[in-house]
């Protein structure tokens, strides 16, 4: 325990006083305290900082999804006004290198695109502002805690990790049935304990997963499915699309996938909550199904390395280079490994495409 984690005393207060607390309570309060939360406190983002995304390795990345999303738009009629709405847009960069490729692209779609940005942190809130107030949109950008107060409408919705930072529940099978992994107190120590019963809560399990033996671990994200639901319904009754972009497998697998991360490196879950990042696998096969079920269309997940190559990656590639000095070309080619490369974020990162019941596959996600 290397730095004083301030939540840390508060989270032992209350395990103290009301007992073991779920992963997914202590998720959210790491994560989203107001004062000491992860994402609260400071811009993680980076290589200064505890760890990187693809928008920040390559602007080229944005750059894709933005003619994705104006490919959306003409798909759906050209609707205008039309909702942009990105779940947690960590600097701005992705939106920026978006609205910078679809203007030059299709100027009438910036024109028409209202922008809604879903982010908590006041921090990065702050860089998103700065990051976009030099773009012609600045003066159309509203800011949501969530979702739900983003207004109805045609919507194109943008979500690189955003997903892995929702809260999970765990479960571990004991010879009686599904235990919940909890987070206990030994020696002033958070650490990980078992509910003493088995839980009903782990009836959300996928099907897949229910019937593993003792020992496995199961993992669900409620907060995610209820998410999903809830972009499908406006997908269906509007019409539009949805990215949603995260590591995780395509189909539901059991393991525990919870980590944390900082500075670049992997550290214990539980030792400096508020200062490590912590995100897990999310779980495609759920989310997708779940959209479906609530009545959209689900196309994928495809390995980002096939869909970002489906979408002309290296065709952009290339056209940067032209205008490159050697070291700016061989930056460029670095950057399309890593976005695609199998062994690196091409094949562990999976896109998955939402839209309404009765649209086409989206660009990068034709049969
Ligand atoms: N999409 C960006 C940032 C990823 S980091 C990129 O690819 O670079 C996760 C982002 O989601 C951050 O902007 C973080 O502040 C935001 N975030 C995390 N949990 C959130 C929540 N529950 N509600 C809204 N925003 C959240």
């Amino acid at each position: 325990m290397s730095e004083d984690a301030p939540l840390r005393a508060s989270l032992a207060r209350l395990i103290r006083t009301g007992g073991p607390i779920t992963i997914a309570r202590y998720m959210a309060e790491a994560l989203g305290h107001p004062t000491h939360g992860y994402y609260r406190r400071a811009d993680p983002l980076g290589a200064a900082g505890d760890f990187i995304t693809a928008p920040e390795i390559s602007q080229m990345f944005g750059e894709l999804l933005g003619l994705w999303a104006v490919a959306c738009w003409h798909q759906i009629g050209a609707p205008a006004p039309v909702l942009l709405v990105e779940l947690g847009p960590g600097r701005g960069t992705l939106m920026a290198d978006a609205l910078r490729a679809a203007r030059a692209a299709a100027p009438a779609f910036c024109d028409a695109a209202a922008i809604h940005l879903v982010e908590t942190s006041p921090v990065l809130r702050a860089r998103q502002a700065e990051r976009l107030a030099t773009d012609k949109q600045g003066a159309r950008i509203t800011w949501h805690d969530r979702l739900d107060s983003v207004p109805d409408g045609p919507m194109i919705l943008l979500a690189n990790e955003f997903f892995d930072a929702l809260p999970i529940h765990q479960f571990v099978r004991q010879a009686d049935g599904w235990h919940e992994r909890l987070v206990g107190l030994q020696a002033g120590a958070l650490v990980p304990v078992l509910s003493a019963a088995p839980s009903p809560a782990a009836t959300a399990l996928p099907d897949t997963i229910h019937d593993r033996p003792p020992g496995a671990i199961g993992e669900v994200c409620p907060a995610g499915l209820a998410l999903v639901r809830e972009i499908a319904a406006r997908l269906t009754a509007h019409g539009g699309a949805a990215l949603i972009i995260d590591y995780g497998p395509a189909a539901s697998a059991p393991g525990d996938s919870l980590q944390a991360v900082r500075r670049h490196r992997y550290v214990d879950v539980f030792a400096e909550p508020g200062l490590a990042d912590l995100t897990a696998h999310v779980d495609f096969a759920a989310l997708a199904g779940a959209a479906e079920k609530a009545g959209a269309r689900a196309h994928g997940p495809r390995p980002q390395g096939h869909f970002l190559g489906a979408l002309g990656l290296a065709e952009r590639a290339r056209r940067l280079r032209a205008n490159a000095t050697p070291a700016q070309a061989r930056d460029i080619e670095a950057a399309m490994r890593r976005l695609a490369g199998e062994r690196e974020m091409g094949a562990l990162f999976k896109a998955l495409a939402l839209t309404g019941p009765s649209q086409p596959p989206p660009a990068g996600f034709e049969p």
